[in-house]
Order: structure tokens, then C-alpha cells, then sequence
């Protein structure tokens, strides 16, 4: 597996943002490892000395409030982002999935998938993950004629066409309405359950979290503030004691009221 080495410090310059190929031990046993990563936009500092392992293959949900600094933090596992210092692996091929699909309007659902892709059997590929997130009817649909639900989709399978080691989701499913949420849910478990990448999905929902996680992380003042693991086996029951519970704490973590979660 190869792995995306950034030795940053100080300010670095792009050019300094290499590449290595991990030893086999480093690239298994972690989907991503950060080490005191500091972001600045002027004078705020975003992220402060911010460390983070995410282990190969695990599920991981990170919530925070807004502003707080994890759509930050993603452009930066993402290699978006060279205005960084800190150090940080992360195991390649790394996808992200934005909260706007981001489809290409002149392209059909197909020729989004295959977009930048250099296999030569992209259109096979593209195939398969477009049937993985059962769109295989929409193939040949202009991104305009989709639901919000199908271009998330389309977007998932775009992502899932890189076979990535880590699959970065930011708030991917907060602008569609609960039923389609709900069915989207089911199809990333199934999609990780399939494929196994690292996930990092950031949401502001903490049902969400607590639905789909192997862990969940609270981003506050530019740290991970709060880390909880949840054992719970899925498909989980929102009302079971241990989620009950981990929901008042992070809610806590999230400053809001406990009764709050009952309006949601
Ligand atoms: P979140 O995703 O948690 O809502 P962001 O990571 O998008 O938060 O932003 C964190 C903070 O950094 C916000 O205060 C935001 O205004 C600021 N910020 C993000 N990107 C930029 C940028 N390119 N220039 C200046 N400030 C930025
Ligand atoms: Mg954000």
C-alpha cells in the first residue's frame, strides 16, 4: 500500500509536500496518523497541535460544531491543503465525498465516475461501483435529472472507484431529507463492510454518528476535544443504554442541552 508522507513544518512550501512508500507494518496498522497539525488563517488558529490515529479499516465519526475546524481538517488528510504544519501519513488512495456532490453538468453519470480516472478498464470499474450504490439505471442520466439522494450516490461511486484506503465524508448525507438519509446510512455499512477502507465521516448529527461509527470524535478548539468507542453491534438500536448514554455526553461534549436530542 502506499502512503502519502507530508513532513511539514513550518510554513511548507507545496513543493515540500512528498511522497513515500510506508513499510508494510506502518501502511496496516493505520489508515492515517497525524502529529501535532496546526492550521492558521491569519491570526486564528483552526487547528492547534491537533493528533489523531485512524486505524486501517475503521469507522470513524467526528463531529463538532460548526466553524470548528473539520472540513479543515479533511482537506488536509485529503492533500488539499499545504498551508500546514505538523506531520502526518496518511494511507493512499485517499476519496473524498463532499456535502454537494460536485458533478460535472456536461458529463453524463457515467463519464462523472470515470472522471480523472487512468484505468484502463474505467468504464468497468465505473460500472461496477455505479451497481455497488445501486444506480445502474442512471448511467447514461444527465446530473441535473437526479435526485438529491442519486447524485449523492453517483458521488459515493466516484469515490469508491479509487479503491480508497480512507474514505473522507464530509456531512455527505446532511442536505437530503431522513428517508433517503436512512437508506444512505445502509449503504455506506454495506460499502464498508464490503470494501473496508478507513472512514472519516464528518456530521453534525450525532444519531448519525452513533448509527454508524467504531468511534466517535468531538473536534473542539482545534483538537480531538472528546474520543468515545462504541461497541454496540450494528444495525444498532438508538435506544439501547450504551447509545442513550454516549448521546447525552456528546452532547454535553457539543455544549447543548440534554432534553435537545429529543426534538431531533
Ligand atoms: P467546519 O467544517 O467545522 O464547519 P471549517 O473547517 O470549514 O469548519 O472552518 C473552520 C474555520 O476556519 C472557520 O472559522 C472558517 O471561517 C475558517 N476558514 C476555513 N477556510 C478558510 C479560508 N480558506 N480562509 C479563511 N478562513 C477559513
Ligand atoms: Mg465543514
Amino acid at each position: 500500500m502506499a502512503t502519502r508522507f507530508r513532513p511539514v513544518s513550518g510554513r511548507a512550501p507545496a513543493a515540500a509536500a512528498g511522497r513515500i512508500i510506508a513499510t508494510d507494518g506502518q501502511a496496516s496498522q493505520f489508515a492515517a496518523s497525524v502529529q501535532g497539525l496546526t492550521r492558521r488563517f491569519g491570526d486564528r488558529v483552526v487547528l492547534d497541535q491537533l493528533d489523531l490515529e485512524i486505524r486501517a479499516g475503521e469507522f470513524v465519526a467526528m463531529i463538532g460544531r460548526s466553524g470548528s475546524g473539520k472540513s479543515t481538517l479533511l482537506r488536509a488528510l485529503a492533500g488539499l491543503d499545504q498551508e500546514l504544519s505538523g506531520s502526518m501519513t496518511v494511507a493512499e488512495p485517499v476519496a473524498v465525498a463532499f456535502q454537494e456532490p460536485r458533478l460535472v453538468p456536461w458529463k453524463r453519470v457515467l463519464g462523472n465516475v470515470t472522471l480523472g480516472l487512468r484505468d484502463p478498464n474505467q468504464v468497468q470499474v465505473a460500472t461496477g461501483a455505479l451497481e455497488e450504490v445501486e444506480l445502474t439505471d442512471r448511467l447514461s442520466a444527465w446530473p441535473v435529472t437526479l435526485s438529491g439522494g442519486e447524485a449523492q450516490r453517483v458521488s459515493l461511486a466516484r469515490a469508491l472507484v479509487r479503491s480508497p484506503s480512507l474514505l473522507l465524508l464530509d456531512e455527505p448525507f446532511s442536505a437530503l431529507d431522513a428517508l433517503t438519509r436512512m437508506s444512505m446510512h445502509r449503504l455506506v455499512l454495506r460499502l464498508w463492510a464490503r470494501r473496508r477502507p478507513a472512514v472519516l465521516l464528518v456530521t453534525h448529527d450525532v444519531d448519525e454518528a452513533l448509527a454508524l461509527a467504531d468511534r466517535v470524535l468531538v473536534l473542539g478548539s482545534g483538537q480531538i476535544a472528546y474520543s468515545a468507542a462504541i461497541a454496540v453491534e450494528r444495525p444498532r438500536d438508538r435506544n439501547h443504554p450504551e447509545l442513550i448514554d454516549l448521546r447525552h455526553r456528546l452532547l454535553n461534549e457539543l455544549g447543548m442541552p440534554a432534553e435537545a436530542d429529543e426534538t431531533i
